[in-house]
Order: structure tokens, then sequence, then C-alpha cells
């Protein structure tokens, strides 16, 4: 699994942190899209949305990264 990294505010440790989120495989949702004529664009958003959620890598809360994102 590919993890993203990124730096952002996070509101436990009440500085900015390093961050961490799942990677979506967008090529593979980009490959699928193509095949379902534009269908699986909505499960890609949704994906996206769903499992891209950054969380803090010392306490594992949610960053409020994701309203921004
Ligand atoms: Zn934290």
């Amino acid at each position: 699994m590919v993890h993203q990294e990124s730096t952002g505010f996070c509101q436990v440790c009440n500085k900015n942190m390093l961050l961490r989120r799942k990677g979506t495989n967008h090529i593979l949702h980009l490959i699928l899209s193509l095949i379902t004529g534009g269908l699986w664009i909505i499960i890609w958003v949704l994906v996206t949305i769903k499992v891209g959620g950054w969380r803090c890598t010392t306490c594992g809360t949610k960053s409020a990264r994701d309203l921004l994102r």
C-alpha cells in the first residue's frame, strides 16, 4: 500500500506535524473509468473522499486538513 505524506496542523499535538494517508491508485481508477465509459468516476470520487483521510503520524488523530482536500 502506497502512503502519501504531508505536513499539517494537528489539533491534539497543537502544532504542525507529519501527516500520512493511504494513497489512492489513480491510474487504476483512470483505466476503470475508461472501461466503464465514465461511470467509474463516481466510485473514484467516493473512494478518494472516504479513504483519503490525513492522520497525524504521532497521535493518529484525523487532521483538519481533511476538510481542505
Ligand atoms: Zn497529533
